[in-house]
């Protein structure tokens, strides 16, 4: 038995700002048998509270400490990594996380101690060249996730695609990845909420970043594959959300 679920949001509880049929049930159901329901996203497109508005906004209950998303955990990591002068690619969001955390931010990549990287949906020439990056500077990547779903069905350029365009302006690889698959927001709901990653169901339809994430920290998973349900290893599949109530 687990205390937590968290669950993944695009493709999962909503497409674009259309929540996803059932989701809102499924949610309200677990709340109801006494789970904690967290939502853990690697947007970094929109703040912590922006994300937990737009839950709100359809319907699903949340407050803004039920949110795990990459903006917020971004700024979390360089604070805590003691970043003096961060040089930020992305959306305003991943900014005003930033300046939230207390993380100081420059103008000058050359001067920068260290380069975050998160989705830019405005593709910003600046992604194009003329980057200098101290080779001592660390280079933290928000995700490398290439696509995410659209709502017509489409998959849209993800974080991974600007992070791939920037590693070959600055001519090396990010060295940190915050977001799934690695394991650094479960180990803040741990720290914030004392939900060990074993205690903490992670529902998501992403076996590369949402399971993987759970494999890497001992957490059960369950994907949310769709028809073509296959077995993947240290994780449930599951057809469809509404299955989920039989797993708990
Ligand atoms: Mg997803």
């Amino acid at each position: 038995m687990v205390s937590a679920v968290a669950f993944d949001l695009d493709g999962m509880l909503y497409v674009g700002e259309q929540a996803l049929p059932g989701a809102v049930e499924v949610v309200g159901w677990c709340r109801r048998r006494g789970l904690r329901v967290l939502y853990l996203t690697n947007s970094t497109v929109r703040t912590r509270q922006q994300i937990a508005d737009k839950l709100a906004a359809m319907g699903f209950a949340a407050a803004i400490e039920d949110v795990y998303c990459c903006s917020n955990a971004a700024a979390r990591f360089a604070r805590e990594s003691g970043y003096w002068q961060v040089y930020v690619i992305g959306a305003r969001a991943l900014r005003a996380e930033m300046t939230a955390q207390g993380v100081p931010l420059t103008e000058q990549i050359a001067a920068a101690d260290a380069l975050v990287v998160g989705h830019d949906p405005e593709w910003h020439l600046e992604l194009f060249g003329g980057y200098t990056l101290a080779h001592d500077a660390a280079f933290v990547a928000c995700n490398r996730d290439m696509t995410y779903p659209a709502a017509d069905g489409r998959r849209l350029p993800g974080c991974g695609v600007v992070v791939e365009r920037v590693e070959r302006a600055v001519g090396r690889r990010a060295n940190v990845v915050v977001g799934k698959p690695a394991t650094y927001m479960l180990e803040l709901i741990e720290r914030d909420l004392g939900f060990a990653a074993a205690d903490v169901l992670v529902v998501g339809d992403m076996e590369e970043s949402d399971i993987a994430m759970a494999r890497r920290a001992g957490a059960p998973a369950a994907l949310v594959a769709g028809e073509s349900a296959v077995e993947v290893e240290g994780a449930m599949v599951i057809e469809s959300l509404a299955k989920l109530e039989e797993l708990l």
